[in-house]
Parts: C-alpha cells; structure tokens; sequence
C-alpha cells in the first residue's frame, strides 16, 4: 500500500529530541453504484489501513463485507464532536494509517471529511488520495458539454426561495453548472432553472449513473421538463443535473439585463403586462418574462 517511505516528526520532550513516525491519511473514493468500479489500489488501501473513517457504518459494512475487508470502522461526520475527531486526530500522530471513506463516491464532495483533511495536515500527518468515482465528474464527462471549465455547485437549496436566490446568482455564469440533486425536489429545481436561465438552455439529467437503471436525457430544460414530468421514474433514484452555461458574456448580460427591467416594472404594473412590456423591450419571450415574474414575485 505504501509505495513512500515512512514518514517521521521531530518531538522536542523536554531536552530529548524524539522522532516520532505518524500515520497516514488515505482519501478514498468509493463506487457510486456500480461495484465493479471499486479500483484496487483503494482495495488495497482498506485492507492494510489500521482503522476506515467512514460517514455510515453500517452503509459502508456492506461494502467492506462485499469485499472481505475486515478493517475496524470508527464513524466520521463533519459535524463529529470534537472527540470523536479528536480520537482520529490522535490515533494519526500516534502513527496509525487511516482510511476515510463515504457512503459513496468521493470523500468531501458534498460529503463529510474537509475538516479531518484539513485538522490532520496542519498536525504533520500525510494525506493520500486515492481517486476512483465521483458523480460530478462521471456525469460530466458524458454530457458533451464544455468541460474545460466547470463550476460545481452541489446541492441546491431545499427552500424555493433560497433555491431562486443561488440560481439568480448563476444566470450570468458561463461555465458548465453541475448540481446535485434530490429526486423529490428535481422538477421544481428544473423548473426554477428554466425559470432563471431560459426555457431552450440545454441540460443533462444523469440518473442512477453506473447502475442498472442508468438514464441519460440530454435536452432544453422545457423538454426535460416535461420528460420529468410525464415520466415519475425520472423523479426517482440518485441524479445529476449538467446545465450549458450562460452562452456567452453577452447572453449573460441580456439575461441579466431582462430582470433589472422585469423588476422595475413589476414594481409598477401587474405581472402580465410587466412581463409583456419587458418582452418588448429586451426582445426576450414574453412567456420566459411571465415564468421569472412570478419567481421574482415569490
Ligand atoms: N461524494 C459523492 C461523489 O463523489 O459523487 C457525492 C455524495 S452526495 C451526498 C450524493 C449525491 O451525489 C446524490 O444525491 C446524487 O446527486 C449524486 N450521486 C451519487 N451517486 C450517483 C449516481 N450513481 N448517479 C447519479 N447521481 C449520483
């Protein structure tokens, strides 16, 4: 498993210089649905660690038993209180390997463990990455889309309101937006994106990626829409939402320009003939206009 010689910290303890040999931390990703996708090098890694950080033990139980790994388990949240953290922290410098792991996919990717990384190297131990699966980027690298930029933007807010807001703030944005999200909340996410970034912006719905039901629908989001819609199978499982970006600056800038009018007339008119004088005036589509009117209202 260790390919790098041991790695060693100098104790001053009173006049004596120890050297002390702490451990490691191995950062190691996980299938996200499809076992055959479990790399072995982070098999190795779980087998010869001294102990598995994982976020759900008796989720990530099923795992190890699938591969006869019998390594000791101790649970790891972000929110961990600190004694909990505390005992892995000391369990390190005193130079056990540890493993973190996650109910699936990349450990701190919308997942606990940037604060055990971060508590860890400012303690001297090493930190080891142990890449294999993560849905945004298996995801990604199936929607066709630009991919030399991306933003990723995990979970929306589960709150209309709060879900609107972070939306808003992406309209002009021109890189490739990746989202996370919960199957119960994918329509009205899609709709609020359709709302906020235009009906024709085209987008990938990846679905239950890696597993038997594995659906990938690339279109508009009116069309998505409607496919969620009509489809409650769609509404179901684990999903990634890839959205084109904002086309270019100045798309981002009539999108953006389109609610600064829309706003002010709404301010002053009732909703229907606001979104229809805005139409006239920016060119857009006076339902698109209508759509955002009554998110801005809301
Ligand atoms: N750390 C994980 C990773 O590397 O992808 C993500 C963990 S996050 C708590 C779980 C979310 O990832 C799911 O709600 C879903 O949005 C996405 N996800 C995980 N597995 C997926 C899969 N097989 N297909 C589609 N989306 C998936």
């Amino acid at each position: 498993m260790q390919a790098r010689p041991a790695r060693q910290r100098q104790r001053i303890d009173g006049d004596e210089v120890r050297v002390d040999k702490v451990g490691n931390l191995y950062v190691v990703a996980t299938p996200i649905g499809n076992l055959a996708d479990m790399v072995p090098r982070a098999l190795a890694v779980l087998q010869q660690v001294n102990w598995i950080a994982a976020e759900d033990t008796r989720h990530s139980g099923r795992l190890l038993d699938h591969f006869g790994i019998d390594t000791p388990m101790i649970p790891y949240h972000d929110h961990s209180d600190t004694r909990q953290s505390q005992r892995l922290l000391d369990l390190l410098v005193q130079g056990s390997d540890i493993a973190l792991i996650s109910d699936a996919g990349t450990p701190l990717i919308s997942d606990p463990g940037y604060r055990l990384v971060r508590d860890a190297r400012a303690l001297g131990v090493g930190i080891i990455p142990v890449p294999g699966p993560c849905a945004a980027i298996v995801a990604l690298s199936a929607a066709g889309l630009p991919s030399d930029r991306f933003a990723f933007e995990g979970f929306l807010p589960a709150k209309s309101r709060q879900r609107r807001k972070v939306l808003e703030s992406l309209q002009s944005e021109t890189r490739t937006l990746i989202f996370y999200e919960a199957p119960h909340r994918v329509l009205v996410s899609l709709e609020d994106m359709a709302t906020l970034f235009g009906h024709g912006r085209e987008a990938l719905l990846a679905r239950e990626l890696t597993k038997a039901h594995e659906t990938l629908i690339f279109a508009p989001l009116e069309v998505l829409i409607e496919r969620v819609r009509e489809d409650g199978n769609q509404q179901r499982g684990e999903i990634v939402v890839i959205v084109r970006g904002a086309e270019t600056a100045l798309e981002a800038y009539d999108d953006a320009e389109a609610v600064r009018i829309l706003s002010l007339l709404m301010a002053e008119l009732p909703l229907k003939q606001a979104a229809a004088l805005a139409a006239k005036i920016t060119g857009g589509s006076k339902n698109d206009l209508y759509q955002r009117a009554l998110a801005l209202k809301d």
